[in-house]
């Protein structure tokens, strides 16, 4: 089981990536400041550290600076704002491994963190089979009964995120949330859209619909 350190002092954005990496399997610590960053990383074991730059104690560069000061050299990515590209530079001059900026889409963030991952993932957890489908999320291929499908990134993680919870019920909120981010409209129908074009792709029968709660994968 892969270890996943989230130091993000904003509560939202915190929350937001913990779930879904969660859901996605891994394990996850969240802390909210550099001191406990640093006492984390550097006793915690972990597989990667995803590093907030804008810390209430410290900026995430000093932290980064110090734990490869120590010696520790898991792979980090640091989370940086959207017109931070000097921030973006100065992070891989010191150490870092990579970098997502905010506002970021969940999808964004989980490519990032499976590329850099210390660990190498299994075969098995690699590739995802649920019903008569099957998803590779190394090659990102497709395939229903065999047969391979063209899926947009979005309905790729669509389907990931229903295979994974094969038989159980996902709302719509927790949906739109996995697959479109911290900033998505919570009004929209979006999600509905997407699980009409994917039922099209992939077979209507496997995933239903169900009514005032939300969607479910069938097995
Ligand atoms: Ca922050």
């Amino acid at each position: 089981m892969s270890r996943i350190l989230i130091v993000e002092d904003e509560e939202r954005i915190a929350s937001f990536v913990r779930k879904g990496l969660t859901a996605g399997g891994f394990t996850t610590t969240v802390v909210g400041t550099g001191a406990e960053a640093v006492d984390y990383t550097v006793t915690g074991g972990f597989d990667l550290v995803l590093l907030d730059l804008g810390l209430p104690d410290t900026d995430g560069f000093d932290v980064l600076r110090r734990i490869r000061k120590l010696g520790v050299d898991v792979p980090v990515v640091i989370l940086t704002a959207r017109d931070g590209v000097h921030d973006t530079v100065t992070g891989l001059e010191i150490g870092a491994d990579d970098y997502v900026t905010k506002p970021f889409r969940f999808e964004e963030l989980l490519a990032r963190v499976r590329l850099r991952m210390r660990t190498e993932r299994t075969a098995d957890l690699t590739v995802l089979d649920a019903g008569g489908l099957s998803l590779d999320l190394r090659t990102r291929r497709v395939s229903v009964e065999g047969s391979t499908v063209d899926l947009t990134a979005r309905e790729f993680a669509l389907l990931e995120l229903l295979m994974r919870h094969e038989g159980q019920v996902l709302s719509r909120q927790q949906v739109l949330s996995h697959v479109w981010g911290y900033d998505h409209d919570p009004g929209s129908n979006v999600v509905d859209v997407f699980v009409r074009a994917l039922r099209r792709k992939v077979g209507a029968e496997r995933i239903r619909t169900v009514r005032g709660m939300g969607y479910r994968l069938t097995g």
